[in-house]
């Protein structure tokens, strides 16, 4: 049997975990702890996660999968386990679907855990010791993100049958209680029914969408889409100069808020050392910080962000605060094959870390570096099965985001292959449409 707890911050996620795992003799798998310890594992998976996170950036979903991934299948079988902490995501509850299908397995239930705001509230203020983002304008804001992000994987385990919803202000032996009965009639497949009070809360969850503009926005609001190896970045300098934007890249963002030491800064770094995702709500005030910039107020490149659907939520909560919108979606396409070319020839040097490639920046003898003639050597990373994992991961990641800016009737694809003064070309053309047509820039 395979469940998973979801909740917001203050919920009481933890405490029931181990009641449960020890009673139940259900397996815990919590995300944190599995990032932490995968750090410290020395696999690759583990020393790339920790040098995105080493690297001040995002540990990318896709990585996250990855950890799951291997966590079951290392599973002795016939373990029956809880998680805490995944999905975050639809995308995630799918992948979570497919990969335990290929282990003849399923996951039997989700467990919600309500509480009402009040008593978060509360539970939040006698926090011990309290945590720097426990203040009520952040924990105000975080609650309103989770709602934002859990009410779709909310929805998916509604809509196929497996979702539980338990009302987590009672006391903690009843709560224990119920979910021991819950665990029990799970074994004989029965699910308990929806109070009236219950489907109106998910109703009320599931129905926020921001409102129409008041003015139109005549600024360029770009976002660029594009997998690992697309050239992305390059794109993104093109683009901000040709339209004179600046670029928001948010490893950028992240580096310059710790360096800084910003109070975001310094929060997600309080993240990154416990070993632990920087969660939403952070990179999305980072973002909003910084799109509220001067600079900013003609438009802008962003790079790196949104993710996933509910990113691109945010994104358009965030602005639509400031009464704008994004122009444009840019996605750069470029085949796995390609990709796999070029992420995979790839080679660093030993001693002073200078980049080579076997195709398009060759040593000039082989093996050694040009400058100081140290070994160079292809990081995991650049492995082409590592390649080959992210790329997937990245497909199933960015397949709904595709599909929500396609709906929304601002995407345009432009191909990122072959050559590359063409494919700047086409880059620009594609946002010039969207400066002056932007009807007309989808319909590409
Ligand atoms: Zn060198």
């Amino acid at each position: 049997m395979n469940i998973a707890l979801l909740g917001p911050t203050g919920a009481g996620k933890g405490t029931l975990i181990s009641a449960l795992a020890e009673k139940n003799k259900l397996h815990p798998i919590t995300l944190g702890d599995v990032l932490r310890q995968k750090a410290n594992y020395g696999t690759a998976l583990g020393l790339l996660t920790r040098e995105y996170v080493q690297n001040g950036e995002l540990v990318p979903d896709e990585f996250v999968d990855a950890m799951v991934e291997e966590i079951f299948r290392h599973l002795p079988p016939g373990t029956n386990t809880i998680l805490d902490g995944f999905p975050r995501t639809v995308t995630q509850a799918r992948f979570l679907d497919d990969l335990l299908l290929d282990l003849g397995q399923k996951l039997d239930a989700v467990v919600y855990l309500h509480v009402p705001e009040a008593v978060i509230f509360q539970r939040v203020a006698q926090r011990q010791p309290p945590r720097q983002d426990d203040e009520p304008h952040i924990l105000r804001h975080r609650l309103h993100v989770f709602r934002r992000m859990v009410a779709p994987v909310l929805k998916h385990y509604y809509d196929t049958g497996r979702l539980v919803l338990l009302h987590a202000d009672a006391p903690a032996h009843q709560l224990e209680m119920q979910l021991k009965d819950l665990v029990q009639g799970l074994s004989v497949s029965r699910h308990p029914e929806f109070s009236e009070a219950d489907l109106a809360f998910l109703d009320q969850l599931l129905k926020s969408k921001p409102a129409a503009l008041v003015q139109p926005d005549p600024a360029l609001n770009l976002v660029l889409l594009g997998g690992p190896g697309s050239g992305k970045g390059t794109q993104a300098e093109h683009l901000c100069k040709g339209f004179k934007l600046p670029h928001i890249s948010t490893g950028d963002l992240f580096r310059d808020n710790i360096k800084r030491q910003t109070d975001l800064g310094r929060l997600a770094k309080s993240y990154m050392d416990r070993g632990e995702l920087v969660p939403d709500d952070v990179t999305e005030r980072m973002v909003a910080t910084r799109l509220s910039q001067p600079d900013a107020s003609h438009g802008f490149v962003l790079d790196g962000f949104p993710r996933t659907v509910s990113q691109a939520e945010a994104l358009d909560e965030i602005l639509h605060g400031i009464n704008r919108k994004t122009t444009g979606v840019i996605h750069l396409q470029v085949s796995d094959e390609e990709i796999v070319r070029r992420l995979s020839g790839r080679r660093i040097c030993r001693q002073c870390q200078a980049p080579f490639h076997l195709l398009f920046k060759k040593p000039r003898r082989e093996g050694l570096c040009n400058h100081c003639g140290g070994p160079l050597y292809q990081r995991d990373d650049d492995k082409e099965e590592t390649i080959l994992v992210r790329l997937k991961n990245y497909h199933r990641q960015t397949k709904p985001l595709i599909a929500y800016y396609r709906d929304a009737g601002v995407l345009t694809e432009v191909r990122g292959e072959g050559d590359m003064g063409a494919i700047r070309a086409a880059m620009l053309a594609a946002a010039k449409l969207f400066a002056e047509e932007p009807e007309a820039a989808t319909q590409v």
